[in-house]
């Protein structure tokens, strides 16, 4: 039988739900059990997909080309739970499910209302995720309780204990206890106002994880306990990490929270082998050497924009023990000051995906400047594509070459529609996405670092290398690196004479993981570390002897 854990969130948004539900689901694997992830979000759209990264951060890709929301994106850097459609559901998809059920007729004449029809709709995509082949499924409820639209998620959570027996489910809260430095003190008090919220529509949590910037002291452990009526050890603090999101897996087994769990559960204790996890916390403190990396991209300001970006360069820094500085500009700041300023100094420059024309020709002077500067180059999705248009307009010759994207008359479309796309109007869903196979060229620096000429990598996007003009780029040694497997799509441009710069159609940041750095991710960082080395030898040189 499979057993169920709800996390939901109390007090305020972004205490990093998603990131402890991947640690316990990342625990529970590391303790023998087959575990299984879910997301559930109460915002009406049907994915995240439509929505600006202003609004919601990264949309999260999966093999099977969902977009998702991005704590999906923890969920598989930390744990080996298969994620698919199934494992992001909005309210709008529910609803959408059961009005498309009832133009069907399937609901008999009923009045279809959120209860029985929307909650049974919600407990039936959990049921989806539990099997014989699977031990715990994680469900963690998006939004913060009292909000309205988490209602029926909440209403539907409660009514899964009856179903499946309230020994099969675990109720875990996410709250936060804050330090008013006025009083001096930590309060517990939005903690049990959170609690009281969740008791008065039925659902008595098990757990309590408190985030915490100081230490909670016992006193404050059995006010805690008391009020929100947990027992005293059910009070888990999880203390704001300073240091790096992987200590808070640690923080929580040494607060005994996985024991509790499988106790709860009735699941069977394994031993926990945590050593992977130490040896990647010992190469982070460890480092030895410090490099810089510009990430120059529209929405540089926003630290979850390009989330999956900035993991996938921590995972590369600490294969290559080398702290990351990374430095997030405005591709529009380049535009008003140039790049001499802003990329000085740094050790490499990658241009993440995007879509729209802001930014656009602050990308492209970054990109001139890095292949000029023979200054290590990765560019993805539009990265790739504004790499494309610097090299035709300022290598091939083309003046004005761009992007129909952003100019429909260009004389020169060097990045064009997918034939696919042209009768695409709808919005939601309907990009190139998701894994698509790619054969790479044996002689390029991309297969050095797959060390494979068959690769798969997940897609988003509906413009292309336009084929016209890959003669023209190949006679001025530009390399088409990889195709589809057919030869048809461009996936993959790069520079043999520069030192690395290597252009990507695909997202290769959302298969990275700490242990597993994505091997694009790896190559470009162990060329950036190779030339800030060769710098530091030059530097070392120059220096005048010392006077005595
Ligand atoms: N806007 C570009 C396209 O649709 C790039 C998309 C992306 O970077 N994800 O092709």
């Amino acid at each position: 039988m499979t057993k169920h854990i709800f996390v939901t969130g109390g007090v305020v948004s972004s205490l990093g739900k998603g990131l402890t539900s991947a640690s316990i689901g990342m625990l529970l694997e590391q303790r023998g059990l087959r575990v299984r992830m879910q997301k559930l979000d109460p915002y009406i759209n049907v994915d995240p997909g439509t929505m600006s990264p202003y609004q919601h951060g990264e949309v999260y890709v999966l093999d099977d080309g969902s977009e998702t929301d991005l704590d999906l994106g923890h969920y598989e850097r930390f744990t080996n739970s298969p994620l698919t459609r199934d494992a992001n559901y909005t309210t709008g998809q529910i609803y959408l499910s059961v009005i498309n059920k009832e133009r069907r007729g399937e609901f008999l004449g009923k009045t279809v209302q959120v209860i029985p029809h929307i909650t049974d709709e919600i407990k039936s995509v959990i049921h989806k995720l539990a099997g014989e082949d699977v031990d715990v499924v994680i469900t963690e409820i998006g939004g913060t309780v009292g909000d309205i639209e988490s209602q029926p998620f909440l209403e539907a959570i409660r009514q899964f204990s009856l179903d499946v027996g309230k020994e099969n489910c675990l109720y875990i809260h996410l709250t936060l206890v804050p330090y008013l430095k006025a009083a001096g003190e930590l309060k517990t008090k939005p903690t049990q106002h959170s609690v009281r919220e969740l008791r008065q529509i039925g659902i008595q949590p098990d757990v309590l994880i408190c985030r915490t910037e100081r230490s909670l002291s016992h006193a404050d452990r059995e006010k805690i306990a008391l009020f929100c009526n947990v027992p005293i050890e059910a009070v888990i603090e999880e203390k704001d990490k300073t240091f790096s999101i992987y200590e808070v897996p640690i923080s929580l087994v040494e607060n005994g929270l996985d024991e509790q769990i499988c106790r709860k559960l009735d699941l069977p204790l394994g031993d926990l082998d945590l050593d992977d996890w130490h040896d990647l916390l010992h190469r982070l403190r460890n480092p030895e050497h410090e490099i810089s990396i510009a990430v120059v991209g529209k929405y540089a300001e926003h630290s979850d924009a390009y989330k999956s970006i900035y993991e996938a360069l921590d995972h590369a820094g600490i294969a290559h023990r080398s702290q990351i500085r990374i430095q997030r500009i405005q591709s529009e700041a380049i535009e008003k000051e140039g790049p001499e300023r802003l990329l000085a100094g740094v050790d490499g420059l990658l241009v993440p995906g995007g879509f729209g024309e802001r930014g656009i020709e602050g990308k492209v002077e970054a990109i001139r400047f890095a292949r000029e500067r023979n200054i290590p180059f990765f560019g993805i999705c539009l990265g790739m594509q504004c790499a494309v248009i610097e090299f035709a307009r300022n290598v091939v010759g083309l003046t004005d070459a761009h992007s129909t994207e952003f100019n429909k008359d260009t004389p020169h479309p060097v990045i064009c529609l997918l034939d696919e796309q042209k009768t695409i109007t709808d919005k939601g869903g309907t990009m190139r996405l998701g894994a698509h196979d790619a054969k790479l060229e044996p002689d390029s620096r991309s297969f050095d670092c797959y060390q494979s000429d068959e690769i798969s990598e997940r897609h988003r996007h509906r413009y292309e290398f336009n084929n016209v003009y890959r003669q023209q780029f190949e006679a001025h040694d530009a390399q088409i690196a990889a195709t589809s497997p057919d030869g048809t799509l461009v996936e993959i441009v790069e520079l043999p004479d520069h030192p690395w710069f290597v252009a990507v159609q695909f997202h290769p940041e959302f298969k990275s993981k700490p242990t597993r750095p994505q091997p694009l991710f790896a190559g470009f960082i162990g060329a950036a570390v190779e030339r800030r080395v060769e710098r530091g030898e030059r530097a070392a040189e120059l220096e005048p002897p010392k006077a005595h």
